[in-house]
C-alpha cells in the first residue's frame, strides 16, 4: 500500500471499516467486539489529532503574523477573510432554506412517525437542549467576550476554546511585529522550529489515519439506529444533502471563476481533508490535513494558511449553516407550522451567527441548533426527530465546512498575490 496517495489508502480504510462495521453487525457478539476492540484505535487517532489542534494553531499563527512584518497586511489580510466568511455562510443558509421550502420533506412525516421519533430520542435532545441553554443564558456581548481568555493556560485546556487561542496567538504575533527586529529574532526563531516539528508530527500521524479511519467508521456502522426511522427522515437527509452539494457547486465555481484555477486541481488537492473530515466529523480534528492540503496541493502560502485556516476551522461552517436552515424549517413542516416571511429572515441572522458559534466538533451543529429554534419559536422537542440520522449529517456538512475554508483561503491568497501559479 506504499506507493498509494494518502487519500486512496483512507478510503480503502473507510471501505474495509463499513464492510467491517457490516459483518460484524451479523456475528454474535460482533458489535461487543467492534465496541471493545475496534473503536478505541479510532478514538486515538481523534485523540492524536486533537492533541495537535491547539500547538498547531500557536505555533503556525504567531508565526504566520510575525512573518507579515506589518499590521496593515494584516489588517488587509484579516477584513478580506472574515468578509468572505460571513458571505459564503449566507449563501449556504439561503440555499438551504430555498431547498427545504421548495421540496418540504416535513410535510411528508405522519403524526405517527413524528411521535416515535420524538419518544425515541427524548432523552437526547434534551442533553443537547441543556448543553444549548448554557450557551444562550448570557448576555448579547458574551460571544465577544468569550474570545478574550483571562489566563492562556486555561484557554489551552479546552479545545472548545480554539477562539482564544487564536486571539492571543495573533496579539502575540502582533507584539513581535511591533518590537525591534534584534530583540524578536530568538523567539521567532523558536516559533519557525516548534512549527515544523508540529508539522512533522502530524506527518506521523497521517501515517494511521487509514487504520483510524477503519476503526471509526466500523465502530460507526455497528452502533447505527434501526433503518426504520432512517426511512421515515430521508427526505429530509435528501434535501440536506442537495443542499450541501449546491454548497460544493458553489466552491467550484468560485475556484473556477474568481481564483482561476482548475476544479479537479482543487478537489483532488483537497480530498485527503474531506475524507478526513467525513471520518471525524470535525473541523478542528481535520485542521492540520487542510493546512497541509492548502499548502503543498492547493499552492496557498504559508502565510495565508497559516491565517485564514485557524480562523476558517473555528467560525466558518457553511455545512452547518445549510444544516440549521434545512434542520429549523423541517421541524417547523413537520410540526405543522407555516414561519412567515419574516421569520425565515430571522432564521438567516440565527444561523449565521449560530454556524460562527459552533465549535468544530462532532454534534456541536445540533446543539446550536436548538438556538436557532428557539429564536423562530420552532419546538425544540424537535430536535428529536431528526437526532437517528444527525450523525451521517454531521460528516458530510463537516466536509462542507473544510472544504469551504480551503477555497476561501484560495481566494484571499489570489487577492493578495500569495497563490502559486
Ligand atoms: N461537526 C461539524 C464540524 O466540526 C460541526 C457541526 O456539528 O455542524 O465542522
Amino acid at each position: 500500500m506504499k506507493q498509494l496517495a494518502l487519500h486512496w489508502k483512507i478510503l480503502i480504510g473507510m471501505a474495509l471499516g463499513v464492510i467491517f462495521g457490516l459483518v460484524m453487525s451479523y456475528v454474535a457478539g460482533g458489535s461487543q467486539f467492534v465496541g471493545d476492540y475496534i473503536k478505541p484505535f479510532g478514538t486515538i487517532f481523534i485523540n492524536l489529532l486533537k492533541l495537535i489542534a491547539i500547538p498547531l494553531i500557536l505555533a503556525s499563527l504567531i508565526k504566520g503574523v510575525s512573518d507579515l512584518k506589518d499590521i496593515s497586511k494584516l489588517s488587509q489580510m484579516g477584513g478580506r477573510t472574515i468578509l468572505t466568511y460571513i458571505s459564503t455562510t449566507l449563501v449556504a443558509v439561503i440555499i438551504g432554506l430555498i431547498l427545504v421550502n421548495t421540496i418540504q420533506p416535513g410535510k411528508s412525516i405522519s403524526v405517527e412517525t413524528r411521535k416515535e421519533l420524538v419518544e425515541a430520542y427524548a432523552s437526547d435532545a434534551n442533553q443537547k437542549r441543556e448543553a444549548a441553554a448554557k450557551q444562550s443564558s448570557a448576555g448579547p456581548l458574551q460571544a465577544l467576550v468569550d474570545i478574550v481568555p483571562s489566563n492562556i493556560f486555561a484557554a489551552a485546556s479546552n479545545n472548545r476554546n480554539m477562539l482564544q487561542i487564536i486571539f492571543f496567538a495573533m496579539f502575540f504575533g502582533i507584539g513581535i511585529i511591533l518590537i525591534p527586529e534584534k530583540e524578536s529574532t530568538s523567539v521567532k526563531s523558536f516559533f519557525d522550529s516548534f512549527n515544523a516539528v508540529i508539522l512533522k508530527l502530524i506527518d506521523l500521524i497521517m501515517l494511521g489515519a487509514p487504520y483510524g479511519v477503519f476503526a471509526l467508521l466500523a465502530a460507526l456502522v455497528v452502533e447505527a439506529p434501526n433503518l426504520e426511522l432512517f426511512k421515515a427522515l430521508a427526505l429530509y437527509a435528501i434535501t440536506l444533502l442537495l443542499g450541501l452539494a449546491t454548497m460544493i457547486g458553489v466552491y467550484a465555481l468560485f475556484v473556477r471563476v474568481i481564483v482561476k484555477k482548475s476544479i479537479s486541481f482543487f478537489f483532488r488537492g483537497i480530498a485527503p481533508a474531506q475524507l478526513l473530515a467525513f471520518s471525524t466529523s470535525s473541523s478542528a480534528a481535520t485542521l492540520p490535513v487542510t493546512m497541509e492540503c492548502v499548502e503543498d496541493n492547493l499552492g496557498v502560502d504559508k502565510e495565508v494558511t497559516s491565517f485564514v485556516l485557524p480562523i476558517g476551522a473555528t467560525i466558518n461552517m457553511d455545512g452547518t449553516s445549510v444544516y440549521q436552515g434545512v434542520a429549523a424549517v423541517f421541524i417547523a413542516q413537520a410540526f405543522g407550522l407555516d414561519l412567515s416571511l419574516a421569520a425565515q429572515l430571522g432564521i438567516i441572522f440565527t444561523a449565521t451567527l449560530a454556524s460562527i458559534g459552533t465549535a468544530a466538533v462532532p454534534s456541536a451543529g445540533i446543539v446550536m441548533l436548538v438556538i436557532v429554534l428557539a429564536q423562530a419559536g420552532i419546538p425544540e422537542a424537535g430536535l428529536a426527530l431528526i437526532f437517528a440520522i444527525d450523525r451521517p449529517l454531521d460528516m458530510c456538512r463537516t466536509v462542507v465546512n473544510v472544504t469551504g475554508d480551503a477555497a476561501v483561503s484560495m481566494f484571499v491568497a489570489k487577492s493578495i498575490g500569495k497563490l502559486k501559479n
